[in-house]
């Protein structure tokens, strides 16, 4: 005979903490590429947007891709704690609007970071819930062939981040899932699945 009574208590089961993603992977390993893809299709999943000090490449909009910032306004935000993390990252600085990504997170929303290695780091030690989600290329040469193909960066832009390409490669065991960037289609539909 059971003994087990459930009174007033819910059986419903708790309600999923919203959770904090962030994916990271090397220059050109199609980052962008694969979380346009994916909210092409699910425009609901928020991506934080990020402010940086590089330039804007031709076609990038203010707010859209960055909030383009010049390093004195960068130094206020640093200085005003208004960034939840932020790297230097082939000569430029790029960092995370700490109150937008709180207020989805508070409002039980999915919240999605595409940022670099470091980044990644002072999320883990600052938000240990984070899951973080490394994005591979399938080869050093196509991941070459990809930042090349590109066409936005110069020839000395492109060493730079081929150089920090090495370190990322080399730090994947510290993510918590690898997914390797073959196919835009199967890699967005693998993230949506780590999102939800
Ligand atoms: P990241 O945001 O990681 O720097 P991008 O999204 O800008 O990289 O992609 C770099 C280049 O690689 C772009 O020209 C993009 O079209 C191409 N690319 C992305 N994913 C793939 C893929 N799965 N196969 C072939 N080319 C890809
Ligand atoms: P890109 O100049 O190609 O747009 O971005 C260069 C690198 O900066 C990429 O690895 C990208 O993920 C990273 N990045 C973009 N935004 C941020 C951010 O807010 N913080 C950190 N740490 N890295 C970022």
């Amino acid at each position: 005979m059971s003994t087990a009574v459930s009174r007033g208590t819910s059986p419903v089961p708790p309600a999923r903490q919203p959770r904090l993603t962030v994916l990271s992977g090397p220059s050109g390993v199609g980052k962008s590429t694969v979380v346009a893809h994916m909210r092409k299709a699910h425009p609901e999943v928020w991506l934080s947007v990020s402010c940086t000090t590089r330039k804007p490449r031709p076609g990038e909009q203010e707010g859209v891709q960055y909030f383009f910032v010049d390093d004195e306004q960068f130094d206020k935000l640093i200085a005003n704690g208004e960034l939840l993390e932020w790297a230097e990252f082939a000569g430029n600085r790029y960092g995370t609007p700490r109150k937008a990504v709180l207020d989805h997170l508070e409002a039980g929303e999915p919240v999605l970071l595409e940022i670099d290695l470091q980044g990644a780091r002072q999320v883990r030690e600052t938000m240990p819930d984070a899951q973080l989600v490394f994005l591979a290329p399938p080869s050093w040469e196509e991941l070459v062939r990809r930042l090349t193909g590109r066409g936005t960066e110069s020839p000395e832009v492109i060493e730079r981040r081929l150089a920090a390409a090495k370190v990322e490669l080399a730090a994947e065991s510290e993510f918590d899932t690898t997914l390797v960037n073959t196919s835009v289609e199967d890699v967005a539909r693998e993230l949506l699945a780590l999102l939800r």
